[in-house]
């Protein structure tokens, strides 16, 4: 059987600036070394200024993990050289004097599963290398500083994992989760990354590194069970090791240099003081912490009656969830729930599509009512989706732009009927030896009025024209 531990490095996109000085955290909107100053650039005498923030919205992370949370905190110097650290060291946390980082000990449900959090910290991220160059010996690499000193939470579980599977579903629920307390968008590229330490029986430890997307953690966890799993079949002895996963073949590789924690020379970082976190503060923090997925999800089911597998689609995700509790009412919740999995989810399912979407939650409640009222049919309603995603007009502009107003007017109707029995005269017989053939008639007088027809009058008159009834 496997042990599989992860190490998640997710960024707090959702501040306004970097762990220690005043540059933006989002700095992807910046062309190369723009968004820095003497403090991420690691100026010699240059000062930090914790982001009092990133302290709070961390131990919310904590908080909403079970953690235990600290008193006091603690910031550590991380020495190494690498040229995406211009400081030579990166400020991070260690819990050496007692448990000074974010949070220790909490746990989190994965199915039927306990996975145990061993500890949370706080630490400022280091630059961008980027590299490029056809092969080895053109290869050039350039710096982008941007990047350094965005705020990161670490979160380090302890080896509770036992397959690939669980390790994904973990990481749904956890970027879920962050995404939930409003504290990071996981699906920005590089926001959420990670590394894993996977053993199986018998065998020893080994740290796979630079994971760039879960979707490959996954797989790179995958693959290296697999690899310990055929050397232990061939009796090959499993050395303690780092591996880096190599995105483009899918295979974890042996890095060449041993990296171990000794090798750090930790020490405690001067130039920030220990920093209080007294009661009051984390009650306040408690208090407002925004209502859990889980709790969410009991509330839609309980409340309004929606059926658990919409209200967990619906709960798990923040953009819909705010669309949800903003477009519904007493009476129209479950047929918002409804339209929002089945029809707006489809049409909305990238964040660029998203952001630009002119879609409000009065349109959502808009559409549900005329529905109700059988103003529009619901092939109608799709249509006005589409064009309110595009323009944001209103729906009774939309209705009467496209023409799209229920047809229920019974003669006008009946024409239609007539029409499509004469241009179907096949299909009229074969309904009379099977009846379900209706359906197909019932589709080409839909077909005919733009899904404008109201299904239920069409397929009475239509049976009425076949002389079913
Ligand atoms: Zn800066």
């Amino acid at each position: 059987m496997a042990k599989i531990g992860l190490e998640i490095h997710g960024q707090l996109t959702k501040l306004e600036s970097k762990l220690f000085c005043p540059c933006k955290a989002d700095y992807r909107q910046f062309e190369p070394n723009t968004n820095i100053c003497p403090i991420c650039m690691g100026i010699p005498g240059a000062l930090p200024l914790l982001n009092r923030i990133a302290v709070e919205k961390a131990t919310l992370i904590a908080m909403a993990l079970d953690c235990k949370t600290p008193n006091k905190i603690a910031f550590f110097r991380k020495n190494y050289f690498y040229p995406d650290l211009p400081k030579n060291f990166q400020i991070t946390q260690l819990n050496v004097y007692g448990n000074t980082s974010i949070g220790w000990e909490g746990k989190i449900s994965v199915a039927d599963k306990v996975i145990r959090i061993r500890r949370i910290q706080l630490e400022e991220d280091p630059g961008r290398l980027i590299y490029e160059g056809a092969n080895e010996k053109t290869k050039v690499t350039l710096v982008d500083y941007n990047r350094a000193g965005t705020p990161l939470v670490e979160i380090v579980t302890e080896p509770d994992f036992e397959t690939p599977h669980e390790v994904r579903e973990f990481l749904n629920i956890l970027s879920d989760l962050l995404e939930n307390l409003n504290v990071s968008d996981p699906g920005l590229e590089g926001a959420m990354r990670a590394d894993a330490n996977v053993s199986i029986e018998g065998g020893s430890k080994v740290e796979i590194k630079n994971i760039g997307s879960f979707h490959d953690l996954e797989k790179a966890v995958h693959f290296e069970i697999t690899r310990q799993q055929s050397l232990a079949e061939r009796k090959i002895e499993i050395v303690q090791e780092t591996r880096h996963w190599d995105d483009g073949r899918k295979i974890t590789v042996s890095a060449r240099t041993k990296e171990e924690e000794a090798e750090y020379r930790y020490h405690l970082e001067a130039d920030i003081p220990w920093i209080r976190i007294n009661d009051d503060t984390k009650n306040q923090l408690q208090a407002h912490m925004p209502e859990s997925i889980s709790s969410k999800k009991e509330r839609y089911v309980s409340k309004y009656g929606i059926t658990s597998q919409v209200a967990d689609i619906l709960a798990s995700d923040r953009y819909f969830s705010e669309l949800f509790e903003n477009a519904k009412n007493e009476t129209n919740a479950k047929d918002v729930a409804n339209m929002i999995t089945t029809d707006i989810m489809g049409l909305l399912d990238t964040r660029e599509k998203r952001e630009t979407s002119k879609l409000s939650p009065e349109h959502l409640s808009d559409l549900v009512e005329c529905i109700k009222s059988n103003k529009i049919t619901r092939a109608s309603a799709k249509l006005a989706l589409d064009e309110i995603i595009k323009n944001g007009k209103s729906l009774e502009q939309i209705i009467n732009d496209l023409d799209l107003g229920h047809v229920s007017d019974k003669e006008e109707l009946s024409d239609i009927i007539t029409q499509v029995l004469n241009e179907e005269a096949k299909a009229v017989e074969d309904a009379k030896l099977n009846p379900e053939i209706v359906n197909f008639l019932v589709g080409k007088v839909m077909q005919k009025t733009r899904g404008k027809a109201d299904p239920e009058l069409t397929l009475s008159l239509l049976k009425k024209s076949l002389d079913f009834d």
